[in-house]
C-alpha cells in the first residue's frame, strides 16, 4: 500500500492536485520590495544545481563580499550576507544584546518599533520575558518614542544618551513607515560622545542614499536587506556590517544563537579571526541560486555606482512628490525612495480602499502599517521617464476614480518637463 493511498483516506474523499502555481507580475511600487532587475532573474534562473561548498559558489560568495565593502563603504572584516531577510540581518546585529544591557532605542514608525520589540526581547532577564512573553518591558531597556511623520534629531538622541549613558543605542537610518530620514551623523556623534555602541537598521538606505559607514566609527553594527536598495531578489541575504569592538565584544561574551551568530555565519563567508581566508568553513547550507542573483544584484549597483544612484533616488522622487501634491495631497515623508502622504481633506479614511482598488489591478502601492493610515508610493528601480509616468498615471486614474478632480494631462506634462530638464 503506497504511503499517498493510505493518507487518501484521512483526507477529503474528492481531493485533486493543485495546478501549478502562477503568480502575476505587478508594478511593485511601495516601499519594498522593489521591482527585481532582469539580469538579477535571469542568473537565478541559470545557475546550475551545485551545492554550498562547490568552487563556484563559494568564490561567488567571497566576491560578493568584496562587494558589499564597496557598498557600505567600509574595510571592516565582518561584512556580510545574513540568509534571509531584512530582520534576519537585524537579529544577527543585535545577537551580541545580552540580558540586562542598557540601551536606549529610537522610534518613529513601524519598522524601528519592531527593531525595538527585537531590542527587548534580547534584552531582558528569563522573569522579565516570561512576565509578558510578547511584549516585554525590561527596565534596562528604555525607548523614546519620536511621532509618526517626524525625523530622530540629533538634539533628541544627544539628550537620551547624556541622560541615560546606555551600552547601546540603536536607530533606523531611514523608517520606511513614515518614510523618514534620521539623523545619522547626530547618532554617531551622541554614541562617540557617549560611549555607546550604535547600532543602525538600514535596511532602506542602503544603496538609495550614497553614505560610507567608515564615516560613522561609533556605529559598530549596521543590518539592510535583499530586496529594497539592493534590489536582489527577497529572502536572499541581509546585508551585515559589525565592526571589531562589537566582534570582540562577542568573542568575549559570546552570544545566544547559532544561526544568526555573527561569528559563526561569518564563516561560511571566508572570514575567521578577523580576516579573509580561502576555505568556507560550513555554516549552513547556502543555495547557488541566492548567491548567483545576490552577486549579479551587487554588480549591477557598483556599475550604476553609489553616488549616481542616490542623485537619481532624489531627482525622481522630487517629481513623484511633486505630482502627488498636485492632485492635491499632503506629503509627510522626506525620504529619497519613498512618499508617504495623506490624501486631500474631503478623502480622508479612502487610503485603504484607493490602496486596495490598485493592488487589485497590480499597482502595488501601499499604505501605513501603523497609525495613522497614509499612503505609500516607492521608486525602487523605477528610475526612468516611462515607469515615473506609468506610476504618477496609475496614481492620478486612482484618484480620479475615487471622485477627486485631477488634470492628469497637465501633471504629466509638468513631471515631463521637469524629468527633461536635468
Ligand atoms: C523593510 C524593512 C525591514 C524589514 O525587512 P524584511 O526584508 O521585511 O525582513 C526592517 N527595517 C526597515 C527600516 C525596513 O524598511
Amino acid at each position: 500500500m503506497s504511503r499517498q493511498a493510505n493518507l487518501k483516506h484521512t483526507t477529503e474523499e474528492d481531493f485533486e492536485m493543485f495546478p501549478q502555481l502562477e503568480i502575476p507580475d505587478t508594478l511593485a511600487a511601495g516601499p519594498g520590495p522593489g521591482n527585481t532587475d532582469p539580469r538579477v532573474l535571469e542568473r537565478f534562473a541559470a545557475a546550475g544545481v551545485a551545492d554550498h561548498m562547490q568552487v563556484d559558489v563559494v568564490r561567488g560568495m567571497k566576491e560578493a563580499k568584496f562587494m558589499l565593502r564597496e557598498v557600505f563603504g567600509t574595510r571592516n572584516a565582518y561584512t556580510f550576507g545574513v540568509c534571509g531577510t531584512g530582520w534576519d540581518g537585524l537579529d544577527c546585529v543585535f545577537s551580541p544584546i545580552l540580558p540586562g544591557d542598557t540601551v536606549v532605542s529610537f522610534v518613529n514608525g513601524t519598522f524601528s518599533g519592531i527593531d525595538d520589540f527585537n531590542i527587548r526581547l534580547k534584552a531582558s532577564s528569563v522573569e522579565e520575558l516570561a512576565k509578558d512573553p510578547m511584549n516585554p518591558r525590561p527596565a534596562n531597556v528604555v525607548t523614546i518614542d519620536v511621532p509618526h511623520g517626524e525625523s530622530v534629531t540629533g538634539e533628541i538622541i544627544e539628550a537620551a544618551l547624556a541622560e541615560h549613558k546606555p551600552m547601546w543605542a540603536f536607530m533606523a537610518h531611514f523608517e520606511t513607515g513614515s518614510g523618514r530620514v534620521n539623523d545619522i551623523q547626530g547618532f554617531n556623534d551622541a554614541c562617540a560622545k557617549h560611549g555607546a555602541m550604535g547600532i543602525v537598521d538600514a535596511v532602506s538606505s542602503l544603496g538609495i542614499a550614497c553614505f560610507s559607514i567608515d564615516d560613522y566609527p561609533a556605529v559598530t553594527s549596521w543590518a539592510s536587506c535583499p530586496q529594497k536598495g539592493i534590489l536582489g531578489l527577497p529572502l536572499t541575504y541581509a546585508p551585515v556590517s559589525l565592526n571589531g569592538k562589537v566582534i570582540d565584544l562577542v568573542r568575549r561574551r559570546g552570544c545566544y544563537t547559532y544561526v544568526h551568530h555573527p561569528i559563526l555565519e561569518a564563516r561560511h563567508w571566508c572570514i575567521a579571526d578577523g580576516k579573509d581566508v580561502e576555505t568556507a568553513a560550513y555554516h549552513r547550507t547556502h543555495s547557488g541560486y541566492a548567491v548567483a542573483s545576490f552577486h549579479e544584484a551587487l554588480r549591477l549597483l557598483l556599475e550604476y555606482g553609489r553616488e549616481q544612484k542616490a542623485e537619481d533616488y532624489e531627482f525622481y522622487e522630487k517629481g513623484l512628490r511633486n505630482a502627488i501634491e498636485a492632485m492635491g495631497c499632503k506629503v509627510t515623508s522626506n525620504m529619497p525612495s519613498l512618499v508617504v502622504f495623506d490624501l486631500p481633506e474631503e478623502f480622508t479614511g479612502k487610503e485603504k480602499e484607493l490602496v486596495g482598488k490598485c493592488r487589485e489591478r497590480g499597482f502595488a502601492i501601499w499604505p501605513t502599517l501603523s497609525e495613522p493610515t497614509q499612503i505609500r508610493i516607492g521608486i525602487l528601480n523605477q528610475l526612468t521617464v516611462g515607469a515615473l509616468n506609468d506610476i504618477v498615471g496609475r496614481y492620478a486614474d486612482a484618484m480620479t476614480e475615487m471622485g477627486a478632480t485631477v488634470d492628469k494631462g497637465r501633471i504629466l506634462d509638468d513631471l515631463n518637463s521637469y524629468l527633461s530638464s536635468r
